[in-house]
């Protein structure tokens, strides 16, 4: 056994009562921007870990799991999947998923935190791995608030890649209904709105759930799905929102197709795996069904 006295450990708290412990091997960098706390260091269980406001975002040895589980399963479904904007996703590895799509012609990102953007380059080039440099790619630094009232496109999937809405994340006004219909009127007829949705464990699925009965005020089929992500110490949800698909039902085929199609190897997402993040355990169906309030 390494001797773990001699390490620094970043702790993360989820709440009060909890909290997750990393060993540091590595800082790669520690400060403040305008609008977080950033971290970048590299831990022995998970390699290179961004840390924002003191929630780790991704890590190196599983931010696939998440990133596949973002991205594919809303563009597998999505009819038209040559516009795509992504909201926040500061690592670049959203929109690298995205861009390994053959039909996205375009993929706008928007986040607010140039030196997130800017770090992530420098220090976790692995998670974009190209994408920023790839011709179809526009990224905004701005509030994705503001683009969205001043943007008149529309695209056939909208990517939520936000920090956590708490009350003073940068993230926090993102959630609420006049962002989400203003979300909806930059959609396509028939597109997808999918967004990073919080935790999904029997003890702290409350908040995905309040933004499941919020956006089940906008559209026809709004679904829960959800993966545990290692580094997270955490199940972790995603809602997909859609008028026209139910990413519930989305058949194999499809998903096989989609899949074949896209260069390279998944870690994690094919036609089984859909299943699998769709299928909800009893507790988290029931939270869901509960009356309760909305953002
Ligand atoms: N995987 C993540 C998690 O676990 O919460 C989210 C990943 S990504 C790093 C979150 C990004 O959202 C950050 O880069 C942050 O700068 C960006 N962000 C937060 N609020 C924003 C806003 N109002 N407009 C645009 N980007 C925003």
């Amino acid at each position: 056994m390494p001797k773990t006295e001699r390490w620094q450990w970043y702790v993360e708290q989820f709440s009060p009562s909890e909290e997750h412990r990393h060993a540091i091997e590595e800082f790669y960098y520690a400060g403040r921007t305008p609008y977080q706390s950033v971290g970048v260091v590299r831990t022995p269980a998970f390699g290179k870990m961004l840390i924002l406001d003191g929630d780790t975002q991704s890590s190196q040895a599983d931010e696939k799991i998440y990133h596949e589980t973002l991205v594919h399963p809303a563009l597998a479904a999505a009819a038209d999947r040559s516009q795509i904007l992504i909201l926040g996703g500061g690592e670049g590895a959203t929109l690298r998923e995205v861009l390994r799509c053959p039909d996205v012609e375009r993929a706008t990102m928007v986040d607010i935190d140039a030196q997130v953007v800017e770090l992530s380059k420098r220090y976790l080039p692995e998670w974009s791995a190209g994408a920023f440099d790839d011709p179809r790619a526009r990224v905004i630094i701005g509030d994705a608030l503001r683009f969205l009232d001043e943007d008149q496109s529309r695209y056939g999937a909208i990517i939520s890649d936000l920090t956590e809405p708490l009350e003073d994340s940068p993230s926090h006004p993102l959630f609420g209904a006049p962002v989400f219909a203003a979300i909806k009127a930059r959609l396509q007829d028939g597109g997808i709105y999918v967004l990073q949705a919080s935790t999904a464990g029997v003890h702290n699925c409350g908040l995905h759930a309040k933004m499941a009965r919020s956006l089940r005020g906008f559209y026809r089929h709004v679904r829960s799905f959800y993966t545990h992500v290692p580094a997270f110490d955490n199940d972790w949800a995603f809602i997909a929102c859609s008028d026209a698909v139910d990413l519930a039902k989305l058949d194999e085929r499809t998903i096989a197709r989609y899949v074949d199609a896209l260069p390279g190897e998944n870690l994690f997402y094919d036609a089984q795996t859909h299943r699998r993040l769709f299928a909800l355990p009893l507790y988290l169906r029931r939270e869901l069904e509960k009356k309760g309030d909305t953002f």
